[in-house]
């Protein structure tokens, strides 16, 4: 029987992860010089981090969680960062200073779904939280880091999508109001938009189905209801977008899945991705810690999709064309020739240069340098019987092909002096 991975949780290796480990250093550097430090939270949660604080009937928790019944608990893996990274910081009372923390997360998340292009089971997942700042120039900062993230391959096929959802004193009035509007056109709605409408009236305005979109097009919108507070927060989040000079539009159907959201609410999307074009998207969640039963404080975040950018990279051919590639292959003909070349591929090792050697004894000069073309090695040092009784190595630039004679006591530095990651 042959045994696959689960499906839509994928292997990376190989090329593949060499774009992923390049993608993953030039993001972190955005996070760095915006002052954002590492949060790494379990895989592992109690079900009750998510199943009441991020909202009983988001498809997430609803369908989509993986669960994990022992005798006692039911553990979740996590399906989502913002749920786990609160219950850290309420854990270890990162927000007790009162001033504001910047984190961000790089972790793999776990959802029920049905797999599709850009759409996993597991995927991977990087996010910014901002706590303890309640202020407008906090949700543009993190709608700027997540814009930098992609400017910085370059990436300009996107666009930045941003709303208010209101807060707990708007937010009630304004879906009363929908209600109202959605009330007679019921049967016309998908029978998930129905599901949703008692609880989650805002959510029908965010289905893809062409018929909840026809119906959502003529229903009140938000923005000419949100409160006066919440209207002062909104503009003065454009303003500073204007001045980070971050291209936006203003979306009134951005609600986002899940329940926690207040106010700023905004979503990155692309054409580049198909079907599921969301690219990442985050939003304001000042309620959120009230959910887990304790005293509100500000927070700010965002996520964003791994697979859904590396789509995009792949897409535009934003990916490096060259991967790292030993500086040399070593390949010493006969035992003598291997005392002397084994003990310097470890010293350049040791110093950091990429060197392979042969432990092949048997085979001849033209497998090794198959091997040297087969690795994509820059130089392949020869030696044997001849070059031992002269003090000599020979040293083949496998790009050019052209050969040179190099003294064996002066080995290490001209090698030095030739590798493409010297030291
Ligand atoms: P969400 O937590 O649903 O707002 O997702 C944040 C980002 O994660 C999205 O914008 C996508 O880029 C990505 N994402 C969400 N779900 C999946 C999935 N099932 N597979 C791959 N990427 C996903």
């Amino acid at each position: 029987m042959e045994i696959k991975s689960v499906r839509g949780m994928n292997d990376l290796f190989g090329v593949e992860l060499e774009h992923w480990h390049y993608v993953e250093s030039k993001i972190k550097k955005v996070f760095h010089s915006f002052g954002y430090s590492e949060i790494r939270t379990p895989a592992l949660e109690k079900i009750e981090v998510f199943s009441g604080t991020v909202g009983d009937e988001t498809d997430i928790v609803e369908k989509q969680m993986y669960q994990i019944i022992t005798d006692s608990e039911t553990y979740v893996l996590r399906p989502e960062g913002t749920a786990s990274f609160m219950r850290a910081v309420l854990e270890h009372n990162l927000h007790g200073t009162g001033q504001p923390g910047r984190y961000f997360y790089y972790l793999p998340m776990f959802r029920h779904e049905r797999p599709q292009k850009g759409r996993l089971r597991q995927f991977h997942q990087f996010g910014a939280e901002l706590i303890n700042d309640a202020s407008p120039e906090a949700d543009a900062e993190l709608i700027t880091v997540l814009d930098q993230i992609y400017k910085s391959f370059e990436v300009t096929e996107y666009r930045v999508r941003i709303n208010s959802v209101g807060c707990i004193e708007c937010r009630p009035p304004y879906k009363d109001k929908l209600k109202d509007f959605f009330q007679p056109k019921l049967n016309e709605l998908c029978e998930q938009c129905q599901k949703r409408f008692e609880r989650s009236p805002m959510r029908i305005l965010d289905c893809k189905r062409e018929s909840c979109r026809a119906i959502a097009k003529t229903a009140p919108l938000i923005l000419s209801c949100i409160c006066s507070s919440c209207k002062t927060h909104h503009e003065r989040v454009k303003t500073c977008l204007t001045m980070a000079q971050v291209k936006f539009e203003e979306d009134p159907y951005i609600v986002r899945g899940l329940d926690y959201y207040t106010r700023t609410a905004f979503e990155f999307t692309s054409e580049l991705l198909g079907a599921q074009d969301a690219l990442g998207g985050g939003g304001r969640y000042d309620g959120l810690s009230s959910r887990f039963g304790k005293a509100p404080f500000p927070a700010v975040g965002f996520g964003l999709g791994m697979e859904r950018l590396m789509i995009a990279l792949q897409e535009t051919k934003r990916l490096p064309q060259t991967i790292q590639t030993p500086s040399f292959f070593f390949s010493p003909l006969g035992d003598k020739a291997f005392e002397l070349l084994f003990p310097l591929s470890l010293k350049l090792k040791r110093q950091g240069v990429w060197c392979e050697i042969s432990y092949e004894k048997t085979k001849g000069l033209k497998w090794l340098l198959k091997q040297a073309n087969r690795l994509n090695a820059d130089f392949s040092l020869m030696i044997g019987d001849e070059e031992l009784k002269n003090g000599s190595a020979l040293l083949k630039n496998m790009k050019s092909g052209t050969q040179e004679t190099l003294s064996i006591t002066s080995l290490e530095s001209e090698l030095l002096r030739r590798a493409t990651h010297a030291p």
